[in-house]
């Protein structure tokens, strides 16, 4: 076991042979899954060097560069991260399908985010995709604009359908699995259920 939690994620492969819900979560990280999610981001950030530094802001891309820092290694990693079956592997680093390789210096909290957290959460994002539009409507940079726009549209449409559908982090607001699905993923994983339970959740029925 790969984990000092009872999350069958981290188990080994075995007990995955035997699920009623394999295939329905992403619950393995698998390098595909990772390297489409930095695609669709890396092509916002590229647009958006190009839209701002035109425009003579560049200097001020260092403060987004600063709040990625702040927000994936402090900030999200709390409020979001530290929820999800992925953070609860053993080790100082997260190895996961978007927020790979970051530092995990909280510990892993197997209740569901509460509603303050889930607020913050669309506070941070606002201000991770808002910070270079500003700069590129301040400089009348309105194509890059459009096509920024665009591409967050894309972004998020891509999470929503293709990752959010099938995330384990289930608390998070995006997550859209299906609630006999969550609940069966928690009767494997006792440590979690309790917690859930312990916030309120009700699991309806064992599968
Ligand atoms: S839910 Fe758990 S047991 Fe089932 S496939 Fe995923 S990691 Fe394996
Ligand atoms: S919530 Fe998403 S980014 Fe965070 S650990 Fe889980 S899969 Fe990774």
């Amino acid at each position: 076991m790969k984990s000092d939690y009872e999350i069958c994620t981290w188990k080994n492969s075995e007990v995955c042979d035997v699920c009623s819900i394999k295939g329905k979560l992403i619950c393995h990280f698998r390098t595909k899954y990772l390297l489409s999610f930095l695609s669709y981001f890396l092509v916002y950030v590229i647009t958006t060097f190009i839209g701002i530094i035109l425009g003579g802001f560049g200097w001020y891309l260092l403060g987004w560069i600063g709040y990625w820092l702040f927000f994936f290694e402090v900030w999200e990693i709390r409020i979001l991260c530290s929820h999800c079956p992925y953070y609860a592997e053993e080790g100082n680093t997260l190895h996961c399908i978007a927020n790979y390789s970051s530092l995990k210096l909280w510990k892993y909290h197997p209740e569901p985010m509460n509603m303050s957290e889930k607020i913050q959460l669309f506070i941070g994002f606002t201000i991770l995709f808002g910070y270079p539009l500003i700069f590129m409507v301040l400089d009348s940079q309105f194509i890059f604009l459009v096509v920024s726009i665009i591409e967050i549209m894309i972004f998020f449409s891509f999470l929503i359908i293709k990752r959010c559908a099938k995330c384990p982090n289930f608390s998070c607001p995006f997550n859209r699995v299906r609630k006999e699905v969550v609940d069966s993923f928690l009767n494997k994983n006792p440590e979690m259920k309790k917690a859930w339970e312990a916030s309120g959740y009700k699991v309806l029925k064992e599968i």
